[in-house]
Formats: C-alpha cells, structure tokens, sequence
C-alpha cells in the first residue's frame, strides 16, 4: 500500500473530500459516489490495505472505526432506522481502493444483504 493512495493523500488534506471527522486513528469523508442518502467512509489513518492485512496492533483502530461509524451515524440521523457497515476485502468482494475502509450506508430502506451475480441463490 503506497502512501500516495487516494484515501491516504485525503488524510493528509491534499485531495480535496467532505471530511466530516478525524482524529488520531481514523479520518472520516463522504463517498464521491454515493449509493445512498448517507455513505460516508471510515478509514484508518495509517494505510492499512485491506483487512487481510491487519494485525494484532491494529484493534485500537479498528475498534475506533466501528465507534466513529456509530457516532456519524447519529450525527446523520439515520441512528434510529438502522444502516449498514461493509467492508470489502480482495477481488470477489469487488475491493476498488487498497486501504482498508469502512462503508457506513443508510438513509432508506437497503434491501437483501446480498445481491447474487446472476440473481439468484447459493444452493443450501
Ligand atoms: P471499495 O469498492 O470497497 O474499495 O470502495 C471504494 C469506494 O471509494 C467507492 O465507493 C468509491 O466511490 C470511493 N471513492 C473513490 N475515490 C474517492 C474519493 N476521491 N473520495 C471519496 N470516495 C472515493
């Protein structure tokens, strides 16, 4: 993971984005593609690629990603109908960036979890 990543020169107020949180973990900013009312993306300061690549050092960030989703989405009102947290990781789960991120979604009804490739379901 290079330094000079999308999300990593966000961080460091050299791309511009809507940052609507950082501290000394995590950075928070609004998607540039939105795929719902709220989409707001959590991110780890430090360029972690992927959760493949998290370690054991890492859980006080990690944990702080989770606690700012919560508070941004209190702060979005989207608290009480509920929201959705993904985090993709590696080729199939469609990983476009290579640090690590949590998608924070919400603000209407958001359907199945999945959607399967082709429709249908996994057999059971
Ligand atoms: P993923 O597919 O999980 O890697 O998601 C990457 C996300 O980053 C996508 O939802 C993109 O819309 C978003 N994204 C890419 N570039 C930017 C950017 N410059 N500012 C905000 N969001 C971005």
């Amino acid at each position: 993971m290079s330094e000079d990543g999308i999300f990593a020169r966000i961080i460091r107020g050299e791309l511009d984005a809507d940052v609507l949180h950082q501290d000394d973990y995590v950075t928070a900013f609004r998607d540039v593609a939105p795929q719902a009312p709220v989409h707001v993306l959590i991110v780890p300061n430090e360029a972690i690629p992927s959760v493949a690549h998290v370690e054991g050092r890492h859980e006080p960030v990690l944990g702080r990603m989770i606690s700012v989703a919560r508070r941004i989405a209190e702060a979005e009102g989207i608290a009480e109908d509920g929201y959705r947290l993904i985090v993709n990781t590696g080729r199939d789960a469609g990983q476009e960036v290579d640090h690590l991120h949590v998608h924070l979604i919400g603000g209407r009804p958001l359907g199945p979890m999945l959607a399967h490739p082709d429709g249908g379901t996994d057999p059971a």
